[in-house]
This record gives C-alpha cells, structure tokens and sequence, in this order.
C-alpha cells in the first residue's frame, strides 16, 4: 500500500479518502507535536515529511486501523484525579513515613531515604516493605490511608461533567488500596462515572510501573487491545511502561519531553479538549 497522503486544513487534519477528522489542534509549526498528536490520536500514523503547502506523508502502518477509536480509558487517582496541591498525596505520603519509623523502628531521616528507595526501585513503599521486611499488607493500607479525605479535597463538578461526556470505559487503575479509592471518588462526586476501580488487590500487589500490573489491569478489563487504551497518569515513568505496551499516553503535570508521552496536560479536565475523541460518538 502506498503512503496515504493527508491533508493539512483549517488548522484540522483529515484523511483525504475518508474525511475522517483524526484530530482537532492548535495552530503548530512543530512536526514533533504534530507526529505525537497524531500518534494520540490514532497511534499508526508516523509523520515522515511536511512540505511547504501543508501537505504530509504518513507512512502505511496500520491503516487497517484507520477507523479505530479508543475503547478503555485508564485513570491513575492519586495526584492525577484531584490537584496535586490539595495536600491529599502528601497527607498519605505522611502516614507511610510514620508507618516505616514504627514498623522499622527508624529515624524519620532514615525511614524517608528507605522511602524514597523503595519507591524507585519497586513503584510503591509497599511492594520494598513486603519484598524486605514482610509487613502485612492489609496493616499497612489500613493505616497509610487512614487520612481526612473529605476535609482535603471538595467536590468537583467540572470533573463530573468531564467524565460523563467520556463514552467509553472509564476505568481508576492505581497502586492505592479500593477503600481509599472510593472515598476519593465519592468526594469528588464521580464514583458513579467511575465503571470500574482496580486496585493493588485486584492487581494482586503488583502495581505500576511493572509490565505484570498492565497486564492484570487489561485482563481485568476484559482484554481490549492495548493499542485502543489510554492511560491518565501522573508519573512519567508509569505511562512510560503502558507506551511500551502500545498504550497512548497522557500526563498530568508538568510538560515533559519523553517520547512516550503523546499528550500533557495541566489539570485532568483538559483531558477530552486534549483527546477529543474521547468523546464523540
Ligand atoms: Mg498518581
């Protein structure tokens, strides 16, 4: 098949053969940007030249793939569902440290080094502390997420309405614990906008970044193609692994410049302006 040639107009791409909108942009002179909002968007099309009539060739991969839309949404929570300056993160973060000095009988100066190399090196405290130090794991979720949830975040009803625009499986896929998770949800006032929430349990206490956790997460979701999920995720490095699986990526936070980030954004309620698809029917 020979290389399918689109069309830049009105600041909008469409495929010529079947005007199909792949994706709604902003006024760009970066290819960089134009190939990853493009990757976003269909995760086949690599650009490979932009002349000076606007006119680029894409290279035939995938065109099969042409019509797919997204079919599964993944949703980290901490940090990435509410503001990281709500102080929630740091209210938990509080309670691991504390966990760490009774449970290990450290000083605050030591058990924040383990911490901090624990979560390095193994995604989550926990995982270091049950490899190393066998904690009981229901003890010590039972104990960091014991925090005032509802006095640290309000209700947020951009995001309800964000989420109910979303027509696809809006699936919560974190390393936190399932009774922690649905008290942040239920504050926020999404949990019924929220089909299905995997946890550290569902996931069998493997977590994110690695690979096993994704694999549980979609075959939790029922199997989809990994080339069809998005994965919301304030941490580089967890959606650096969903990449690696083919998943597209979007993280909330700071802008960043790795190659396996197809879009940033600021706050979670740019996600369907930055992933329109997401919403259409
Ligand atoms: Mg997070």
């Amino acid at each position: 098949m020979p290389p399918l040639l689109l069309t830049l107009k009105d600041e909008t791409f469409y495929t010529a053969a079947s005007e199909i909108e792949l994706v709604d942009i902003a006024p760009t002179d970066s290819r960089h940007w134009t190939q990853n909002r493009l990757r976003g968007s269909t995760k086949i099309f690599w650009m490979t030249s932009l002349s000076p009539s606007g006119r680029f060739t894409c290279t035939d991969e995938g065109n099969e793939n042409l019509l797919m839309k997204y079919t599964t949404l993944f949703l980290d929570l901490d940090d990435t569902l509410y503001p990281r300056t709500s102080g929630l993160w740091e209210a938990v973060g509080g309670r691991i440290q504390s966990y760490i000095e009774m449970k290990l009988n450290l000083c605050t100066e030591d058990a924040s080094l383990l911490r901090a190399q624990y979560l390095a090196q193994f995604g989550t405290t926990l995982n270091g502390l049950m490899r190393n130090h066998q904690v009981d794991p229901m003890e010590y979720l039972d104990y960091v997420h014991d925090v005032p949830v509802e006095n640290l975040i309000p209700p947020d009803p951009e995001l309800q309405t964000m989420l109910a625009s979303i027509t696809i499986p809006r699936i919560v896929f974190t390393n936190a614990y399932l009774d922690y998770a649905m008290r942040v949800l239920k504050q926020l006032g999404v949990s019924d906008l929220i089909d299905q929430v995997i946890d550290i349990l569902a996931l069998e206490f493997s977590n994110k970044p690695d690979p096993l956790a994704y694999h549980r997460a979609l075959a939790l979701a029922g199997n989809p193609s990994p080339a069809t999920c998005l994965l919301v995720d304030d941490r580089e490095t967890n959606l650096s692994a969903a990449a690696e699986l083919g998943m597209t990526t979007v993280l909330v936070g700071d802008g960043a410049a790795e190659e396996t980030i197809d879009y940033t954004i600021e706050q979670i309620h740019g996600l369907t302006i930055a992933v329109p698809s997401l919403v259409r029917k």
